[in-house]
């Protein structure tokens, strides 16, 4: 079972967290999700949350007094409100999948993850690794990010991560909540019917996925690949790894060079 929490002074921005497939681990007890109003944890009349920025300058910065015990709390298992999955109700659970993790000797303080567009940029190998914890906390700054001495001060109670989804700035971390938290979830034994869908993913072997293509097998006078129709299993995975190194090498070129290429992948790439 993995617990997270989000703080946030959006609660309703989580509620896609209710539905589809991550309604459906809801639902079979593998995910349990709690969502925090910050504002629960400021004290003056007018609720207040930022304060202007030491130093000057434009924006709001949020505060110290109220993020610190917060995220106290959260530590310390407050609950919050538990998001419910959007999903009809099954009448028993579904038997709840174990993570196949094993534990060796672990840090037991909660993974806290921030997301900022000056932190560390997410992957598929991040999402990957924390697809194992038990508990994931998101702190989603608002206005100009969150006082810094709050990600010092955490430290003490979590592993913390400052993370950005990508080179481009948002009004508020709650998207990027979402993002992580579908990433890292899809990738819990269980959530996927299909294993192998997320082990052929793009990044997976370190090259985007080439196309795919369903019925019919001509649409608007477009033709599925002839190849696939082949029925030889060895020759369509070439064909498909074909696909995978030309697209990344059309798109992504840079991912290629951590990716361990066979003579007929050099040939196929024209490098040889
Ligand atoms: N002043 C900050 C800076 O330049 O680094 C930008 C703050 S942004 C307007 C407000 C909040 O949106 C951030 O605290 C963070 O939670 C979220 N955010 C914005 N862009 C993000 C990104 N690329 N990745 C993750 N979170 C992001």
């Amino acid at each position: 079972m993995m617990r997270l929490d989000v703080v946030t002074i959006f609660p309703e921005y989580l509620d896609p967290l209710r539905h589809a497939l991550l309604g459906k681990a809801i639902e079979q007890g593998i995910l349990s999700v709690g969502v925090h109003d910050l504002r629960d944890w400021a004290h003056d009349v007018h609720k207040s949350v930022d304060d202007t920025p030491y130093g000057g300058g434009p924006g709001m910065v949020m505060k110290p007094e109220v993020w610190g015990p917060a995220l106290d709390d959260v530590a310390a298992g407050v609950a919050g409100v538990e998001l419910e999955s959007s999903l009809p109700h099954l009448e028993k659970p579904v038997d709840t999948v174990e993570s196949s993790y094993e534990a060796g000797e672990r840090d037991e303080r909660p993974l806290l993850i921030v997301p900022t567009p000056a932190g560390k940029p997410f992957t598929q190998a991040d999402a990957r690794e924390w697809s194992h914890e038990e508990h994931i906390v998101f702190a989603c700054g608002r206005y100009e990010g969150i006082d810094q001495r709050v990600i010092v001060d955490a430290e003490r109670r979590y592993r913390v991560r400052e993370v950005s989804i990508g080179d481009y700035v948002l009004i508020g971390g709650e998207v990027a909540v979402l993002v992580i938290a579908e990433a890292v979830v899809r990738l819990i034994p269980g959530v996927l019917g299909n294993r192998r869908s997320h082990e052929e993913d793009s990044f997976s072997d370190g090259l985007l996925e080439g196309p795919s293509y369903t019925k019919p097998r001509t649409w608007r006078g477009l033709d599925v690949p002839e190849v696939l129709f082949s029925g030889n299993h060895a020759r369509v995975d070439r064909w498909r790894r074909d696909q995978a190194l030309l697209r990344t090498q059309a798109v992504r070129p840079e991912l290629l060079a951590d990716v361990d290429l066979s003579p007929a992948d050099r040939k196929v790439l024209g490098l040889e």
